[in-house]
């Protein structure tokens, strides 16, 4: 088994589960057109997060990270009428972009997106319904930042997704000083220390390399 073979099967259980949708190829075809790196979650991915939504019954979704919308279209779509979907962007550039996509996919209505660093945005949600599904995507430096917020923001039983924990087998370097590794490692710990979660994480292969998540839920 390596990376061709990977991307091969994750292209087959795709082609077999998630098949062709015109709306998030012209989302993926407007990211590139935009010069935005390709580091939205894979087909398969963004399917299992329409399906956590749609698990854990939904009503309201926070996403740290928009890039081009693309998981946010999948976690939108399975948002039941009345829902809403907030998600957190840094780059006036990619939310312009997601805006549009999200228009174009016929979920904009649903679909607030907040225009700012995640940590000065996060403390503007406060006070509101809580989120019943957290997903976290954005810089791995301020996942730990990030993971007390969907504590505060979501209630008991929240869903809580964070991405990238495996970083091509780098997240068990403990020697590792990459900012971003020690970022994924401190969410990891975390998630472990913080009586507030429960959780696990599975690594994953496939398109993206091998990488992986981390799921919780809020205790
Ligand atoms: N969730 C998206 C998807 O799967 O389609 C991919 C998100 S991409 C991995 C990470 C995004 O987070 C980028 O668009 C980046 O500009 C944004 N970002 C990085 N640091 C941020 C911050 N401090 N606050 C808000 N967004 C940030």
């Amino acid at each position: 088994s390596n990376p061709d073979t990977w991307a091969a099967v994750d292209r087959y259980l795709a082609d077999t589960l998630v098949g062709h949708d015109p709306a998030l190829e012209a989302t993926l075809a407007a990211q590139s057109r935009a010069n935005l790196q390709p580091i939205e979650v894979a087909p398969v991915a963004g399917k299992l997060l329409h399906l956590l939504v749609r698990i854990a019954c939904a009503r309201r979704v926070l996403e740290i990270g928009t890039l081009a919308g693309y998981s946010a279209i999948w976690m939108a779509r399975a948002l039941p009428e009345g829902g809403a979907l907030v998600t957190i962007e840094a780059e006036p550039a990619n939310a312009a972009v997601a805006r549009a996509n999200l228009d174009a996919a016929g979920v904009g209505d649903a679909v607030d997106i907040r225009l700012g660093r995640a940590a000065d945005v996060l403390p503007s949600l406060e006070g509101g319904e809580p989120f019943d599904l957290i997903f976290i995507d954005a810089d791995k430096e301020s996942n730990t930042v990030y993971l007390d917020w969907a504590a505060r923001l979501g209630r008991r039983g929240s869903v809580v997704v964070v991405d990238n924990v495996g970083r091509s087998g780098e997240v068990a370097n403990a020697r590792s000083e990459d900012e971003q590794i020690l970022g994924v490692r401190a969410g990891l710990e975390a998630l472990r220390d913080d009586p507030r979660f429960d959780a696990t994480a599975l690594q994953t292969v496939g398109v993206k390399g091998w990488d992986g998540f981390a799921l919780a839920v809020l205790v």
